[in-house]
């Protein structure tokens, strides 16, 4: 068998004519390898034709192997910059690094912003835990800000409220998709002299004021984790920003202080820290993505779009159901400034005009078939916390809409990938619910 041609190799082997070459790639991807990765993409769901269809792919896929040449390429490649390059279009953003997962692209932020042990961070109360992952594992404090009781995001208010000499950043998260205000968390890094990194693993492709989440704060980055309205093939990240102390690192940043979008001549001992805003050198670990998921983000991009457009058509149908009903509370509309996501539906009841909390709620909808899922808790009441010696009962005294809304009011419901029918039904399964409560039943 002849040589397979190459899609292009790594610069750290292209070393000219040679007659026992390095490949970057050390077992190459085959054809038959090929039919398994359709198989996997496209699974049997028992109908009948599967088995033929399948044949009929196998012999379509070899027959191409045999005039094809190979991917490789597998990691860093120009999948990934071509992924970069279309975020940097699409979020106009001057910088973008596409990475193995957001908790990575915070990571590479935190350390750029020149976090360290003892400084505090402002965050909401009520997040993943991935937002707060890193600043808690070098030492940081976090500082949870109370929530706004009609959006369930971070109020800018108590942020302001919790800032001190040693307050270092402050990181919004668009919660379910919903925007941020922005406006005045930028006014306060302003004024202070923050950072902000937009946590937006729920808000990609939303807008504030005409600005693309994400690419609004100094930092600010997305998920593609396959919950999330888009993923790169179940994990991946994008960072953002537009600083120029900082997006010029991210390649160094994402893999060791390698720069592979450079020339490095001694790439094994060529090994640089990264300068943080302070000046300060931080070392680099890997979070490094592959072909194959920038492959992935590039095709579900294309959608991204057309996706939200179908999650806020459900969220409105949601609300024209459930606004019917007394005592319950629909998710805000967007407003001029605003162009959510819908990544989840907020659902919030005032449990006086229901006569029983969201607890009670939450189990009537499991029984009538609801996905029953655990909703986004206050953080500080994560036993994780206690452990590292947080006084849970302190803080949750400075976030009383946190307290109140979590125990009383809001779950989140799934909007997308439901089918009309899916839709229909949860919307009446919540209404039945409130009036078996007012009922007292
Ligand atoms: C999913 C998620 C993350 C983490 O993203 P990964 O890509 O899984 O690391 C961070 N913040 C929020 C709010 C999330 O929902």
């Amino acid at each position: 068998m002849s040589e397979k041609k190459s899609n292009g190799g790594d610069f750290r082997y292209a070393v000219g004519e040679s007659k026992v070459p390095w490949h970057a790639v050390g077992e190459f991807y085959d054809g038959r390898d090929a039919v398994e990765m359709v198989k996997f993409l496209l699974p049997d769901n028992g109908d009948p034709s599967y088995a033929q269809n399948v044949k009929n792919m196998e012999d379509a896929v070899r027959t191409l192997a045999e005039s094809s040449g190979r991917a490789t390429k597998l990691t860093l490649g120009k999948m990934v910059s071509e992924a970069e390059e279309v975020s940097k279009g699409y979020f106009n953003s001057k910088y973008a690094c596409f990475l193995d997962n957001w908790t990575g692209g915070m990571e590479i932020a935190y350390k750029l912003a020149g976090i360290g042990p003892g400084d505090e961070i402002i965050m909401p109360a009520v997040t993943f835990i991935a937002t707060m992952a890193y600043p808690l594992s070098m030492g940081a404090k976090i500082v949870f800000a109370d929530i706004d009781p009609e959006t369930i995001n971070i109020d800018p208010a108590d942020v302001e409220r919790k800032i001190t000499p040693k307050t270092k950043m402050i990181v919004p998260v668009h919660l379910g998709g919903y925007p941020v205000d922005m406006d005045p968390i930028m006014a306060l890094a302003e004024k202070y002299d923050l950072i902000v990194m937009e946590d937006a693993a729920h808000g990609m492709g939303g807008a504030y004021k005409g600005r693309k989440l994400g690419a609004i704060g100094h930092f600010g980055g997305f998920s593609l984790h396959e919950v999330k309205n888009i993923n790169s093939l179940g994990e991946g990240g994008v960072l953002l920003s537009n600083e120029d102390w900082a997006g010029p690192q991210f390649p160094g940043a994402r893999f060791l202080g390698l720069d592979f979008t450079r020339k490095i001549k001694d790439w094994l001992y060529d090994i640089s820290p990264l300068t943080d805003r302070f000046g300060k050198p931080q070392v680099a670990l890997n979070h490094s993505a592959t072909e194959i998921q920038a492959l992935g983000l590039l095709l579900q991009m294309k959608r991204l779009d057309e996706i939200i457009a179908i999650r806020r058509k459900a969220a409105e149908y949601m609300n024209s159901v459930l606004s019917q009903e007394s005592g319950i509370l629909v998710e805000k509309a967007d407003t001029p400034d605003t162009y959510g996501t819908h990544h989840l539906y907020l659902l919030r009841i005032d449990p006086e005009i229901v006569g029983g909390d969201i607890q009670q709620l939450s189990k009537k909808l499991a029984e009538k078939g609801l996905t029953n899922i655990t909703h986004f808790g206050p953080m500080y009441r994560f036993k994780i916390m206690k452990d590292l010696g947080y006084d849970e009962e302190a803080i949750a005294a400075t976030c009383p809409n946190t307290e109140k809304m979590f125990y009383y009011s809001y779950t989140h419901l799934p909007l997308y990938p439901l089918t009309q029918e899916q839709l229909e039904y949860q919307a009446k399964a919540v209404v039945e619910a409130v009036r078996e409560m007012k009922a007292g039943k």
